[in-house]
């Protein structure tokens, strides 16, 4: 083992001052005979390889060096020995502490005599280990890039402004264009996005350069033949330029085509249900009345059971077909003077009809007319009346408030039943959300009721807000604004006379 009072310096040629300063250098100093016999070592060379000079001196160094670099860095000296060319090759020692390999970068040069001959050849080895670690770092970085860049799943692109800079060849094959168009610079996002797209598009670019990030969004671009493809997208600003950002574009037709068919089912299915659904409940009512008529009032009885599942069943379809035709837009209003006060009034005794565990106390008063729809402005309260209801088994009653101001009417429905909590008071107006909790886990319904309401509402030009705590009950708001003049409603009486019946 090395031991640092060995005699390295008693071999040395240098005088005894240089040594002592060659052995206070961080790097490898070492001096080799013209033939490439080492016959100097500096002390840190030992240290490092934990070995005496003698295991060092002439070919012993060779021990030490990586099994992997040992024939290119004697082939490098051998060229140098026979040439006289400086020498330089990058190799591996073994640390004599760790077992562990280092990087080290050899430089040798000739030291001549007067007759210009190779007397000695005076060589240092400098530790790069960090430079070779951060230079894999960086090369593993770029193979990642790489590999992100020619990923067939993802298009890329890196804009500037409005001009697309660079993209990947997945995002070229996905619109269409070539890498000519965009060395022409002939790619423009603004051009290549939907004009229905165009102010979102340019709110998550603001969005972006404001916060450095964004969120990832849905939009259409306009391919190179003019076709549409919906995609997702995200981005990030790029830290070297903050002028430039890379987006990332996932083609999402597959998922679009997908929710459509979707769409189309529950379209489909809500349409064919309803029909039978509507032949059932008459000739239910024409049997019942029959029945009746001929003294068979048990048979009757048990008939008028069934009306209950019927009548859930009819909701459900119904829901099933507004919502749908709120996803495809279509869900058509009429506008007409709507007397609030008395729409509240027969909402409240239709559902006091038909529930016989709650009573529903109207509080304040509401004598406004405002412009609307007031088969779907029914709708919202008894779906809420009803909710309150449904949610509150243990309660008794329902109350109803009314508030009236200059320029608005808020109707509070409050129950006193479980309650929601507060994470989910924004989720449960989503389409097909229910809380799976449970103690409401037998209630039935498909998470379509708020959804609907809150279209109606906004349709309407108002507002719908919840205010619950689990346990303690729940109380929605509804805010409409008195006398507005709904945008893009029609006036079709055939909807009307459709709904009615
Ligand atoms: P559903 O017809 O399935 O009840 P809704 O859209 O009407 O669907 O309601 C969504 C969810 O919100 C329900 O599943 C229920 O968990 C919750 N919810 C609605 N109203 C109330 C209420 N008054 N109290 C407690 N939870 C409610």
């Amino acid at each position: 083992m090395f031991d640092d009072t060995s005699p390295a310096s008693a071999s040395l040629v240098p005088p005894l001052d240089l040594s002592t300063l060659l052995g206070a250098i961080p790097e490898l100093v070492w001096t080799a005979q013209p033939d490439g016999r080492v016959d100097y070592v500096n002390v840190r060379y030992c240290r490092l390889l934990q070995a005496s000079f003698e295991q060092i001196q002439d070919s012993g160094w060779r021990q030490f060096v990586h099994p992997e670099d040992l024939e290119r860095t004697l082939a490098r000296r051998q060229h140098s020995f026979e040439t006289g060319e400086p020498y330089e090759t990058e190799y591996r020692l073994r640390d004599g502490q760790t077992g562990t390999y280092c990087w080290f970068l050899a430089r040798a040069l000739p030291v001549r005599d007067t007759a210009g001959q190779i007397t000695h050849w005076f060589g240092i080895s400098t530790d790069i280990e960090k430079q070779k670690r951060r230079e894999e770092a960086l090369r593993q970085s770029q193979e990642r890039t790489h590999a992100l860049m020619a990923s067939n799943i993802i298009g890329i692109i890196v804009a500037e402004g409005e001009e697309i800079l660079d993209a990947n060849d997945t995002f070229l094959r996905m619109t269409g264009y070539s890498r000519e168009d965009l060395l022409q610079r002939k790619m423009n996002w603004v051009d290549m996005t939907s004009p229905e797209d165009l102010d979102r598009t340019r709110q998550a670019h603001l969005e972006l350069a404001r916060y450095q990030s964004m969120k990832p969004y849905e939009k259409e671009y306009v391919c190179k033949d003019g076709s549409y493809l919906p995609v997702l997208v995200g981005g990030a600003i790029l830290p070297h330029d903050p002028a430039q950002s890379i987006y990332f574009v996932l083609d999402n037709s597959a998922r679009k085509e997908l929710e459509q068919r979707k769409e189309n089912f529950l379209s489909m299915a809500s349409h064919e249900l309803k029909t039978p659904l509507t032949t059932v409940k008459m000739c239910i009512q024409l049997a019942k009345t029959r029945l009746v008529k001929q003294g068979h009032h048990e048979v009757a009885a048990v008939l008028s059971m069934t009306e209950g599942s019927v009548k859930l069943l009819e909701r459900l379809v119904k829901e099933l077909l507004d919502g749908s035709k709120i996803q495809a837009g279509k869900l058509e209003y009429v506008q007409e003077p709507v007397d609030l006060e008395a729409l509240l009034s027969e909402v409240a005794e239709y559902v006091q009809q038909v529930s016989a565990t709650h009573t529903i106390v109207a509080r304040g008063t509401a004598p406004c007319t405002l412009i609307g729809d007031k088969g779907r402005l029914e709708q919202v309260f008894a779906n809420l009346i009803c909710n309150a209801i449904t949610y509150s088994p243990s309660a008794t009653t329902i109350e109803i408030d009314r508030r009236v101001s200059s320029e608005t009417v808020t109707v509070s429905v409050r129950d006193h039943g479980v309650g929601i909590p507060q994470e989910l008071h924004e989720k449960i107006f989503e389409r097909f959300y229910r809380i799976s909790d449970l103690s409401q886990r037998a209630v039935p319904g498909l998470g379509m009721g708020l959804y609907i309401v809150a279209e109606i509402v906004r349709h309407h030009g108002g507002m719908i807000q919840v205010e619950s705590e689990v346990g303690k009950g729940s109380t929605f708001h509804v805010t409409l604004p008195l006398k507005r003049l709904t945008s893009g409603v029609t006036f079709s009486s055939e909807v009307e006379r459709e709904r009615k019946r």
